[in-house]
């Protein structure tokens, strides 16, 4: 049984009936043997989807300030190969990104054939933020739903494996984990004022996610909602996650390396021979 379950838009879904405290019945300490096994798996299957160059595949990460994108990508990273797999962070827009349409400086980084690359935030931040600010719409709001939604058709029609991720904290959790970056001289690169002021708008950013992802999940471009509470239950339901999207294209990646063994052996073989 999977750990999240995709939601692919034909069922409304409500963030308070998603616990962010779940670990789905499993502990910490049984779930070591599942991790080792599934990022065993996940390190073989980008290692196939590296070498058959056919399918790119965009991981979006969001969730609240402290939510963990940053610990989830180190962990996911961990068990890939850094040549076929690349981390895209998404800030406040420069000028430059702001003279242009919001996507322009998303679709510029997508991964291609054989890559992954993973969002640390992403286009969703263009009808997150700025709507908890005010700064578009409830119009503009829609109308951005509907182009996001013919990009990632774009990218899906394209053979792009997409996967979406809200990493679902409650807002006790979040003060905790601020309180704990002031103790923390490693975390403090990550202390922001902004942080505090933000979580004053928590329950707008709640509304602003459920609307996004009720309005931009589809079947071939998903949103899980992560129980993000416990770190290590956070990790292990992602990169499962991963491994059950990635793994249905085992075969064809194996055929496909197969041909191009064979025409590289043709082409050495007839070399040889003219030698
Ligand atoms: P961090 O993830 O802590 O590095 O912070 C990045 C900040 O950039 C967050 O406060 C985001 O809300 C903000 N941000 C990212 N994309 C956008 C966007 N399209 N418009 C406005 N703010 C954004
Ligand atoms: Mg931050």
């Amino acid at each position: 049984m999977a750990l999240l379950q995709a939601i692919d838009g034909t069922k409304k879904v409500s963030l308070k009936d998603h616990d962010p405290d779940s670990t789905d019945g499993i502990d910490k300490e049984g779930s070591r043997a599942r991790v080792e096994k599934i990022n065993a798996e996940l390190c073989e299957l980008q290692e196939l989807l590296y070498a058959a160059q056919q399918t790119p595949v965009l991981i979006v990460l969001q969730g609240m300030d402290t939510s963990g994108k940053d610990g989830t990508i180190t962990h996911a990273m961990s068990s890939m190969n850094p040549q076929s797999c690349r981390v895209e962070s998404f800030k406040v827009p420069t000028p430059l990104e702001l003279s242009h349409d919001f996507l322009w400086r998303v679709h510029n980084v997508v991964p291609g054939k054989g890559s992954i690359v993973i969002f640390n935030r992403s286009h969703y931040e263009d009808v997150l933020v700025v709507r908890v600010h005010k700064q578009i719409d409830h119009d503009e709001c829609r109308r951005r739903y509907d182009y996001i939604n013919n990009f990632e058709r774009l990218i899906t029609d394209s053979n792009t494996i997409v996967l979406k991720f809200f990493l679902n904290i409650c807002k006790d959790e979040q003060e905790k984990r601020l309180l704990e970056r002031e103790a923390d001289p490693i975390k403090a690169w990550k202390l922001s004022a902004a942080d505090w002021k933000e979580r004053e708008f928590w329950d707008d950013y709640q509304s602003a996610y459920e609307d996004a992802i009720n309005h931009c999940s589809k079947p071939r471009a998903p949103w899980y909602i992560v129980p993000a509470n416990h770190k290590w239950f956070r990790n292990l339901a992602v990169a499962e996650t991963i491994v059950h999207a990635l793994r249905p294209h085992r075969e064809e990646w194996l055929q496909r390396l197969s041909v191009i063994g064979s025409a590289a052996l043709k082409e050495l073989r007839a070399q040889r021979q003219t030698h």
